[in-house]
Order: C-alpha cells, then structure tokens, then sequence
C-alpha cells in the first residue's frame, strides 16, 4: 500500500463516527471482535472457487447455523444459471438478452450436430415427422454424444469447433469473470431486488461460513452478536434474504426479502407447517469497512493505522528501503521501531503456520538490514500477525529457536494484536533496554 492511501483511509475513516466503535473493540478487550475483522478477507467474506476461477464476493452471510445438519438449498440448475446472470444487473440485461439469443442459436446448432452425428435419428427425420417411440427408441440405443460440444472445451478451439461459436462462448466467460472480479456484483446488487437472485449463493456461503468460524474460533453466536452490533450501527445492509422451510417438501414454502432485517431479527414461522423456517441472507458492509479489509493487510494493518493515529504517535507507512516495502516506521521513547503487519490465512496446518511465521521472521530482518544499509538507525522490530499466540505457541516457540541470530541481530519480537495498545504504551515511556530476544509474551 503506498504511503498516502493507508494515511489517507485510515483519515476518512476517523471521519465517521459510528466506525470509532468497530476500533476501539477491536484494541480493547473483546477477543471476538479481533477474530472477525483480523480473518484473512479470504476467509472473511464467501469466495467462489471454480477450476482456474477464484473470486472474494465482497458480502458478509448470515443464517442458519452451518453446523446444523446440511439443509437443501432450493434452486435447480437452470434457476441456478438464470439467477447468476441476473445478479449481473439491469445495466446488463442488454448483454444478458444477447446471450440469451446466441444461447438459443447455440441450442439449435447442437441439436443439429446431435442429429447429425446420429444415423438412426438422422433417417428418421429424413422420412418426414418421426413418432416419438420411434425417437424415443434411436435414443435408447445411441451412446452418448459429447464432441457436439466442442466449442465449450477449455483451451484453444479444437479443428471440429465452429469459430463464430467458440469466440462468443470464450468473450461470454470473460466478460462474467470481468464483472464479478471487479466487484461490481455488489454495486448491481445493491440496485435490485436480488432476494430471489441471490439464493444459488447462500449454499457455498453457508460452507464458507462454517469455515470462517473454524479458522477464527469464532462460535455461530459470536459471529451472530458481531454482525448484531455491525447492524445496529448501520454499518451493514441486508442485500437479500431467504426464508424456506425444509418440512413442507411437497410444495415447498418459500419467502425472499429485501427489507433490513437485523441478524437477530432472521426468524420466522413456516405460513403452512408454523415450524422455525430456514434463513440465509447476504449483508453488504460499508464501503470504507469493504476498503480495509480488502487492502494489504486487511482490517489489521488500517487499525493499527488507526491506533497509532489516534494516539498521536507519528509513522510512516507504505515507505521503501531499496525494493522492500516496510509497513509502518515510527519512534517511541527515543526507540525506532519498525512495525510489520502480517495477515495470515488462519485456517491452515501447524506446518504452515511455522512457515508463515518463519517467513514473517525473515522478511523482517531483510527489511531490517535495508534500513541499516541505507544509513537509518533501527533499534527494534515488531511483528503483528492475525494468529493468536496462545493458539500458535508452539510453533511460535520453534520459529524463535530456529531464527535466534536474526532475532537478536535486529531486536525482532512477535507482539499479539491484543497486546499492541499496551505495548506502545510501555515504549512510550520507557528508557529501559532494548527488548531484542524477549520471551515470548503470554497473556
Ligand atoms: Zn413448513
């Protein structure tokens, strides 16, 4: 991030005052608060991954517990599709008509080729209109024809592809990943009604969810209780809400919703059976609360801007030594610190957590020694990272043992987020020795 956008972000956000609340829990004592927002915005908020496609669909899922028995998510595989486009917006309804033409233009050509490809079939119909039995029986015995749909092969066009076909099905899918990948799936979202549109979402967000909560050690009603208190600040919004019941299966009761509705609010009767119904809805959430957690380090770099900001402690951020970038420089008690912040994707094993650590460790000390090169002083360096030490210990106390020379040549120390505030106090104050090699903290 360059110097002046974080300055800057985190300038705009000191700006709203309901935003105050979302910092200073998470740098004062509630550990929940800090499990949600420091989450890797991978984890943070739902991601479609499909073969060599990956997108973060910058919206926050709340509904039925995930770890409730696997509910159905009503939508069949043409409703599916439909509502994939639609999600795209009014503003692209024209490319949605265009599609929907060249879809049936497609249909017609594939039938032909399957036609064509089937000799049975084939003379059949060149002795004037078949009877469906007859039909009905060349199918039976025909195997299944795949190389009809050559043009939606991966890759370049094959020789039997049709070349008008192929390019358009190649444009159709770029163009959808182009939408998607800019984000702009949120501002059409925002615009219509999407509680229908969005129901082919709420089963990965579901599962998604359920790893969120995983990774962050984050329980159903924790997670509840944040976006509660996100709501009633108006710093989210419901986009769209389902409600169905999974008992009425012969004719299913379903309810979508666009009206705000407060995370505590999702309950409601089944019209016909008066059981709890199931619910899913999509909350977006303010666009400056969108902007940190999608920058370089997420919620954790800007509030850590925004700490030391607030407390009128001087820093850089987003500076250079040669090509390292550093993330914030500032100066305590005579001290020059340099503060890493690190943003991990928390939901990984032990083996990779010491990785991340270690290589915490050393670009740290690469930055370190820029700095000296280039003439600074730097008397110690502090690592923030979204783990919690109590959960890494171990690892934590390996990646200590193994690094012992950087650690100590560069007064490198791992500080815990909660620590943080107490910690830049304490240097303020202090004209103690340097901490280089201190114990890990324990909370
Ligand atoms: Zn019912």
């Amino acid at each position: 991030m360059a110097e002046n956008s974080l300055q800057d972000l985190v300038r705009r956000m000191r700006a709203v005052p309901e935003l105050k609340a979302i910092f200073t829990n998470l740098w004062g004592g509630d550990d929940v608060y800090r499990r949600f927002f420091f989450a890797h915005r991978d984890l943070l908020f739902p991601r479609i991954e499909e073969e060599d496609f990956h997108a973060t669909i910058p919206l926050l899922f709340a509904g039925t517990d995930p770890s409730e028995p696997e509910e159905q998510v009503l939508v069949t595989a043409g409703e599916s599709r439909r509502a994939q486009l639609e999600v795209l917006g009014e503003t692209t309804e024209k490319k949605v008509d265009e599609i929907s033409q060249d879809a049936k233009t497609a249909a017609c050509l594939l039938v032909l080729r399957f036609v064509a490809r089937n000799p049975e079939l084939k003379a059949l119909l060149d002795q004037g209109e078949p009877s469906w039995a007859a039909v009905a029986k060349a199918f039976a015995k025909t195997p299944p024809v795949l190389d009809i749909f050559e043009e939606f092969k991966p890759g370049p066009a094959s020789p039997g592809a049709d070349k008008v076909f192929y390019e358009k099905s190649r444009r159709y899918a770029a163009w959808v990943k182009d939408v998607v990948r800019k984000g702009d799936v949120v501002k059409y979202a925002s615009a219509i009604d999407l509680s229908n549109n969005l129901i082919p979402f709420y089963g990965p967000c579901r599962s998604h969810l359920a790893d969120l909560l995983d990774a962050r050690d984050l329980a159903a009603d924790e997670h509840r209780r944040i976006l509660q208190s996100l709501y009633l600040q108006r710093m989210i919004t419901n986009v769209g809400t389902t409600f169905w019941c999974a008992r009425c299966q012969d004719d299913v009761t379903m309810i979508t919703s666009r009206s705000r509705i407060a995370p505590d609010q999702l309950v409601l009767p089944c019209p016909k059976c008066t059981k709890p119904m199931h619910v899913a809805t999509l909350y977006e959430p303010n666009p400056l609360i969108h902007e940190a957690c999608f920058s370089t380090d997420g919620m954790l770099g800007v509030s850590i801007g925004w700490l030391l900001s607030t407390r009128g402690i001087a820093f850089h951020s987003g500076t250079y030594a040669r090509d390292q970038e550093l993330d914030f420089r500032l100066e305590l008690g005579g001290r020059r610190i340099l503060l890493e912040a690190k943003m991990h994707k928390t939901d990984k094993d032990d083996e990779a957590v010491q990785r991340h650590l270690s290589g915490d460790v050393s670009q740290a000390a690469r930055h370190a020694e820029e700095i000296k090169k280039g003439g600074d002083r730097l008397d110690e360096v502090w690592i923030v990272t979204n783990y919690h030490h109590d959960e890494v210990e171990q690892e934590l106390r390996g990646v200590y043992i193994r690094n012992r020379a950087k650690i100590s040549t560069h007064g490198i120390e791992f500080v815990q987020a909660a620590d943080l505030p107490g910690q830049l106090a304490e240097a303020a104050t202090s004209t103690s020795t340097p901490s280089a090699g201190r114990k890990i903290r324990s909370r």
